[in-house]
């Protein structure tokens, strides 16, 4: 295996599947499945899930709301979607955690580094749900810092697209992908990969990112083995 411990990031969006709101359970139980291809390996697998299929903090400043309000309201929404999460991969057979950026004692446990890190030698998927706890923030950064936090070898940015553009190829049929590209380049040519925060948290720590298309059946395990899948930052 290339990889001995992974931060795969998952987004809200992603579990939506074709829906236009909330959980695909379908969506949901093929993730499991991607993911216990390489649970079995020995690989060591920590997941950060966003919450965008439920509620943002932007939104809620857009109609509105107080924004830190809206803000804690989506890392609860990325909290329902570790729930939901963790959930399937257990009925899939594997051992899961899932600890909150801050306390909710009755679901989760609280993120405590050094407890994260044990679950995973433990052979435990831990996914981290509320975010990093504070507003203002996205789970982007989260999968940044948690990823440098437990010393993880890689960020897997799990995403319906298969890897870094030159333009959006969903408008752009010109527009061509990378297999490699430096973090500088990102910066220069103003590609879309994470926001800033999270960009230079991975670029100022050398964490590398690979941007890959989730939705691909066998990607991730491939990715984890060392083949060439998606685009790699470093
Ligand atoms: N959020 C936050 N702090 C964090 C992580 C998330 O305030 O550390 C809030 C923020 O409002 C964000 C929402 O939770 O919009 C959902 O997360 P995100 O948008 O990153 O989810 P994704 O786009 O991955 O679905």
């Amino acid at each position: 295996m290339k990889y001995n411990r992974i931060l795969l990031k998952l987004s809200g969006e992603a579990l939506m599947g074709d829906q236009a709101y909330g959980i695909d359970p379908n969506r949901l139980q093929q993730y499991a499945l991607e993911i216990k291809k390489v649970k079995e390996t020995g690989v060591e697998i920590a997941i950060v899930i966003g919450g965008g299929n439920i509620f943002r903090g932007v939104q809620a400043e857009k109609s509105g709301m107080d924004r830190v309000q809206g803000d804690y309201m989506g890392m609860l929404a990325t909290v329902i979607n570790g729930m939901a999460l963790q959930s399937v991969l257990e009925q899939t057979g594997m051992y899961t955690r899932l600890m909150s950026g801050f306390k909710i004692e009755q679901v989760c446990e609280p993120f405590i580094r050094r407890r994260a890190v044990r679950h995973l030698e433990k052979g435990r998927v831990v996914i981290f749900g509320a975010g990093i706890g504070n507003p203002y923030f996205t789970t982007d950064s989260t999968a940044s810092l948690r990823a440098i936090e437990i010393e993880a070898d890689v960020v897997l940015k799990g995403t319906r697209v298969d890897g870094v553009y030159s333009a959006d190829p969903e408008k752009d049929p010109t527009a061509k992908r990378f297999s490699t590209i430096t973090f500088t380049e990102v910066y220069q040519k103003k590609l879309n990969v994470m926001d800033m925060t999270a960009f230079t948290l991975c670029q100022e720590n050398n964490l590398p990112i690979i941007v890959f298309d989730m939705n691909k059946p066998g990607n991730l395990l491939n990715l984890v083995n060392g083949q060439e899948v998606g685009t790699l930052i470093n």
